[in-house]
């Protein structure tokens, strides 16, 4: 075993050593075979959500399954069959009887639940009526799923059980007699003995659980075991029936659904976080492994894993929150505009969202958008850093987003590539297609922001300046005296581009300073089709000023978004006003050097929102 030392490892090892010694309990007797058990066997492992397995002991030592075949049963039959046609057979109140107890409905006839054994001969009777492929092989491929590789059964058990399971069989006839099995009970029986003598190791009960923990979904193979729908079915009558009559007591202090079988296995499933198998074959009174019972109760303390104390609280789903005044998008824009964002930019709001959102980690997203004061222009969802959204949440949204949109204001969920369901919600949800197309519209929230930002822009400033003549606009030329303004108009070269239109190549020479006296132009990384655009420029922003100074290579593409117009200064002209126009020069230089500082601390400023303002 390779050495893994974490203490979650050494917790365990902990664990191993001071249970090792504990020897209460006895070796089940009643299926000889079982009898034959050495008693000092002892395993314990621990599979996350995510399929990470730690393990110790006897981790590996094989045993037979038993009982805790029954949840994983029941959960095939709840595939094949549907949970309404189980539940005509099978009903899901604990018994309070003992597993082997003739315990049946008083009126129906039907095993009162699917973990005791009339439950469970009754549960596999359902399989196989509706297939035509063998009943037995759908088990063991089942199985195979939730531990990824094949299955087998100890023969020497089965054929010990079966030839002494009679109390076993008594209860097949009696199932038949209230028609909650049809055709030959036998038949069911002898399937049920072999399921329970399908051969397991802990790792292989870990992996179940954790497959349960994973929503069905085996998380090293990636292979689905069972329905996400049916998992919780399962889960629900291990919690309530999965340790016989201690079922109470054990989901009291241990807090997760179980289930124990007579070889001395357990398996614990602890929803979202992780699955643990235990070994041990002496038994408590009840008929659990007595070893098994202490390590889950202290696991579960130890690690707070009792599934009535969750680990997250609901306001951790607010990543970051904040509006159109305090962040900007990558769009550099003239002063004008940006004061006029920082005055207004209040009405447009951006949610960064993150983690899992179901109803009580979406709820309190949903009401601080509702809640917040002021007119709502714009509304951008961040959906980035959300791993996972179930139906509920996803539909809170799209309804949220429809109501929004009523109200005159505009929506975008942004960075939602990863949740293919949210977009199916909504689309099922707004009836109307373009709708949906809008609130999806944009990827990334920069592009969101941008767009927010100019129709706030063109409603506050609809005479803004769309084209530029007079250079007094730019911040290059502030401050600059009426001749001086002369000799700098003098040495600009005006220059126009179409759609698409390189302006400045990376990797050029810098021979030039642009300002952009018409139109928008995009900052590329990599080709304007294919690269990712890093930030855009309005009208009277100057661009390509680094380069200009420092003499590198241009560091990347700057293109044309539409028809555009550029007032070009070239640095030759620049580097000769130094004799020609001392005093120009160094006015210019400052100039410069302040559109520098602005453009820094925006960045500063953009860093302390996501690095301070998150929650
Ligand atoms: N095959 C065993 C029986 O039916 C399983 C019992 C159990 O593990 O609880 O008796």
């Amino acid at each position: 075993m390779p050495d893994r030392r974490s203490p979650i490892q050494d917790f365990l090892e902990f664990l191993h050593a001071k249970y090792a010694e504990f020897r209460e309990g006895e070796v089940a007797t009643y299926i000889p075979e079982l009898a034959a058990t050495n008693p000092e066997c002892f395993g314990i492992c621990v599979a996350t959500a995510d399929g990470f397995v730690y393990e110790v002991g006897d981790s590996r030592q094989r045993f037979t399954i038993q009982s805790i075949s029954k949840p994983f049963v029941y959960g095939l039959a709840l595939d094949e069959r549907g949970p309404e046609h189980m539940l005509t057979k099978v009903g899901v109140e604990p018994s309070g009887d003992a597993f082997n107890a003739i315990s049946l409905h008083k009126t129906s006839g039907c095993p009162l639940n699917p973990m005791i054994n009339a439950g469970a001969i009754a549960t596999t009777g359902q399989i196989g009526a509706s297939q035509p492929e063998p009943c037995f092989k759908r088990i063991l491929e089942m199985f195979s799923r939730y531990t990824g590789h094949a299955m087998h059964v100890d023969e020497a058990v089965y054929e010990s059980e079966s030839l002494t399971g009679h109390r076993n069989r008594a209860i097949g006839h009696l199932l038949r007699n209230f028609d909650v099995l049809e055709g030959d009970p036998t038949a069911a029986v002898d399937t049920y003995f072999r399921q329970c003598a399908i051969s397991v190791n802990c790792v292989d009960l870990a992996l179940m659980g954790a497959t349960l923990a994973n929503q069905g979904v085996n998380p090293l193979t990636g292979t689905r075991a069972i329905k996400d729908t049916h998992v919780r079915s399962v889960l629900s009558v291990m919690a309530s029936c999965g340790m016989y009559d201690f079922s109470g007591s054990w989901i009291y202090n241990v807090g997760m659904p179980a289930k124990s079988g007579v070889a001395g296995g357990v398996v614990a499933v602890l929803t979202g976080q992780l699955g643990i198998g235990v070994y041990s074959p002496r038994l408590d009174a009840q008929g659990n492994s007595a070893r098994a019972i202490q390590v889950c109760r202290e696991l579960s303390q130890a690690w707070q894993l009792h599934q009535f104390n969750p680990p997250f609280c609901a306001h951790t789903s607010r990543r970051m929150r904040c509006t159109g005044a305090e962040r900007h998008s990558s769009r550099v824009r003239h002063p004008m505009e940006r004061a006029c964002l920082g005055e207004h930019g209040g009405q447009i709001h951006l949610v960064e969202i993150q983690g899992n959102l179901a109803f009580a980690t979406a709820e309190p997203i949903i009401r601080d958008v509702v809640g917040c004061t002021g007119r709502r222009r714009g509304v951008i969802l961040d959906f980035h850093h959300v791993t996972g959204i179930n139906h509920v949440a996803a539909q809170l949204f799209a309804e949220l987003a429809d109501t929004l949109s009523h109200q005159g204001t505009a929506v975008f969920f942004t960075s939602t590539q990863q949740l293919p369901l949210l977009r199916q919600e909504v689309a099922s949800h707004l009836a109307d297609a373009s709708a949906v197309e809008g609130l999806f519209r944009f990827r990334s929230t920069d592009a969101a922001l941008e767009w927010c930002e100019d129709d706030l822009l063109r409603e506050l400033m609809p005479t803004g300046p769309l084209k530029v003549d007079d250079l007094r606009v730019f911040e290059i030329a502030a401050g600059l005296a009426d001749e001086e303004l002369g000799v700098f108009s003098g040495l600009i070269v005006r220059r126009s581009y179409g759609p698409g239109d390189y302006v400045i190549r990376r990797g050029d020479e810098a021979t030039s300073l642009f300002l952009v006296t018409m139109g928008v132009v995009g900052v590329w990384l990599g080709d304007h089709e294919n690269g990712n655009r890093v930030a855009s420029f309005s009208v009277g922003t100057m661009v390509g000023e680094m380069a200009f100074l420092d003499g590198a290579r241009r560091s990347a593409n700057v293109v044309a978004e539409g028809a555009v117009e550029c007032a070009l200064f070239e640095l030759q002209d620049f580097n000769r006003l130094l004799e020609t126009h001392p005093q120009l020069h160094t006015k210019i230089l400052r100039n410069i050097g302040v559109s520098l500082a602005t453009k820094l601390r925006k960045v500063n400023e953009d860093m302390r929102i996501l690095i301070a303002e998150r929650e």
